[in-house]
């Protein structure tokens, strides 16, 4: 059996670990297929914040509490930067992390895409999935917001990490996307799964920026397999994070039944098959959609792997 998912940082990451769970046992293989609209350059150096969530915490490296980077870091060269007044002070890069960043920039800059350099890092991570980004090329999500300084687009980080998404905001934008091509293997892992299946994960600024690479929003729709997702949302609310304030922006209600919507049924042209809803969410009707409600708390392996279950019996 061939699982392939679609993720984005946190909410992926610990999606993985149930899919990955669920995969030993029945002998599958998975890919995920990962946001790249987040990552960006700083201080000289590639920052791709959900491959490395899903990569650190795959591989055992995250940190549990704060949800990204590393455990047990340090922050001396955070220290040092500010020291210079280096900008942009509000993303913090810690020294572990900064490793990764480093190995990863000098292969870049040596021309590797970023599909072979993940395929390097996790020689390191195991991380018992393949992890392939959406797209090798550039592909950054944009928010364009309006203050007194008047109306101007931020990169994603700016906006989620500076200004923790209050800001009055238009749209988001994902720049680059036009002439984005699916990363090595993404098509192809799509098209031959036995099962593609929408993480948990923000819709509208980690799910919209993979399938907004031209194809892979048609490879999806068309796939042979079943399309099961998995809603973030839960009675109404993000179980973390912000993607009530994404949702915002797109006037979708920030509900298990908006984002089922949102992706839409596949007979009307959307993608989904079937969406796992939590029991809180019980009775949520998606036109077309084949909705089952079950826990969707992701507290441990065992839990998010019966959730995996669960979605494998849906189709
Ligand atoms: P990010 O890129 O690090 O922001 O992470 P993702 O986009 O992959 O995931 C963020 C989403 O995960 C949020 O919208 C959360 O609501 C969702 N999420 C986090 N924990 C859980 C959980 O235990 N269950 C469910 N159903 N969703 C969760
Ligand atoms: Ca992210």
């Amino acid at each position: 059996m061939r699982i392939v998912v679609l993720a984005g940082g946190i909410g992926g990451a610990r999606f993985l670990l149930g899919v990955r769970a669920y995969a030993r046992e029945v002998g599958a293989e998975v890919t995920a297929v990962v946001n790249v609209g987040d990552d960006l350059w700083l201080h000289g150096l590639k920052i791709c914040p959900d491959l490395d969530s899903v990569m650190y915490t795959l591989g055992g490296g995250a940190d549990p509490e704060r949800g990204w980077g590393r455990v047990g870091e340090s922050w001396t060269v955070k220290t040092e930067l500010a020291a210079y007044g280096a900008e942009p002070t509000w993303f913090g890069l810690g020294d572990k992390d900064i490793a990764t960043h480093l190995v990863r920039s000098t292969m870049l800059n040596a021309g590797y895409p970023l599909s072979a350099v993940t395929e390097a890092l996790s020689t390191r991570w195991e991380p018992g999935v393949r992890l392939l980004p959406a797209t090798d090329d550039r592909l950054e999500t944009h928010a364009v917001v309006e203050d007194d300084q008047g109306q101007r687009a931020i990169h994603f980080q700016e906006w989620w990490v500076r200004y923790r998404a209050d800001i009055l905001t238009h749209r988001f934008v994902f720049v680059g996307a036009e002439t984005a091509k699916p990363a090595p293997g993404v098509l192809d892992a799509i098209g031959t799964a036995d099962l593609v299946l929408i993480a948990p994960s923000n819709p509208v600024v980690s799910v919209a920026p993979v399938l907004a690479v031209p194809g892979l929003r048609e490879a999806v729709a068309d796939a042979p397999a079943p399309v099961v997702g998995v809603s973030p949302i839960i009675g109404g609310a993000p179980v973390r994070g912000m993607a009530d304030r994404c949702l915002a922006v797109l006037g979708v209600e920030c509900s298990a039944a908006g984002v089922g919507r949102l992706y839409g049924g596949r007979p009307a042209g959307g993608l989904l098959d079937g969406w796992l809803v939590a029991e809180e969410d019980a009775g949520t009707v998606v036109p077309e959609v084949t909705v089952r409600a079950v826990p969707l708390r992701m507290t441990d392996e065992a839990a998010t792997a019966a959730m995996v279950r669960a979605a494998v019996e849906l189709t």
